[in-house]
């Protein structure tokens, strides 16, 4: 039986990358325009999680299928775990992903302890109430200077000791073996699997 969850999520490199490890479990992703919706969420939450299960929850509710979010950020121990879940809005809405790591270099200047990590949640929020998480997160440290083109965000910038790399000097397959986000996707699907084992029918 395939089963049709909703991303909520614009961003088409995140719904091919949850396409290809969800579909494994006969699960057909689609996007809120897919189905006809388009749900703003204010991400208010003090957490990742609590911030992706405000997405799930909104999109399930406008959508009537089992909806599926994810909140994700960079959390830099010299800046008290800052920007963690206002990582997209670090320095206003006007910087670019370019302007936010500069900014994030120039706050780090001086800085010995440079260590850091990215954390992702995942949440997923069925029609009948019941609701699922998994989280993931990447060790590593802030760079002195930006290095490699891939990726997006603040990749250019974070440094994976164990391969002396940045994300941004990583493929997207090297990338999400490792990442915060790969390694949440991961924990979810095996979390669904065992829902599934539980709950015949959705
Ligand atoms: P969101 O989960 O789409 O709200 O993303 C939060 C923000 O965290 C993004 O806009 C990026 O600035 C940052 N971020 C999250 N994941 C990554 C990543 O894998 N690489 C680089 N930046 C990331």
């Amino acid at each position: 039986m395939e089963r049709k969850f909703v991303l909520a999520t614009h961003n088409p490199g995140k719904l091919k990358e949850m396409t290809a490890i969800l579909s494994d479990l006969g699960i057909q992703v689609v996007s809120p325009a897919d189905v006809g919706i388009t749900v703003d969420v204010e991400e208010t939450g003090a957490t990742f999680e609590e911030n992706a299960m405000l997405k799930a929850r909104a999109i399930c509710e406008a959508s009537g299928l089992p909806a599926i979010a994810d909140d994700s950020g960079l959390c830099v121990d010299a800046l008290n775990g800052g920007p963690g879940v206002y990582s997209a809005r670090y320095g206003g809405e006007e910087l670019d992903d370019r302007g936010r790591y500069q900014l994030l270099l120039n706050a780090m200047r001086g800085q010995t302890t440079r260590a850091a990590h990215f954390a992702c949640a995942i949440a997923c929020a069925f029609p009948n109430g019941d609701t699922l998480t998994a989280e993931g997160r990447c060790d590593g440290a802030i760079a002195f200077a930006p290095m490699g083109e891939g990726g997006f965000g603040y990749d250019p910038v974070f440094l994976v000791p164990e391969k002396g790399k940045t994300f941004g000097q990583l493929t997207a397959e090297e990338k999400s073996a490792i990442s915060h986000r790969g390694r949440a996707l991961a924990d979810f699907a095996k979390k669904l699997a065992t829902y599934f084992g539980q709950t015949a029918s959705i």
